[in-house]
């Protein structure tokens, strides 16, 4: 499954904010960033990097 990620604050987010003609943007419900751009990831690789992202930079992760 893929999850859609805020390229800001890499929360998942993000919805459909306006979709027509000019483009689609979205919104994320984290930050408030509204943009075309998302980052899309497996939702394994998104638990792995919140994971990694509340462990902190202190402590050495080997998830591979
Ligand atoms: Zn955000």
């Amino acid at each position: 499954m893929l999850v859609q990620v805020c390229p800001y604050c890499r929360e998942a987010e993000m919805s459909l904010f306006l979709g027509g003609y000019g483009g689609i943007l979205y919104r994320c419900g984290n930050c408030g960033y509204v943009g075309p751009l998302v980052v899309e990831m497996s939702s394994e690789q998104y638990e792995k990097m919140t994971l990694k992202k509340r462990k902190g930079k202190g402590e050495k992760i080997d998830q591979e």
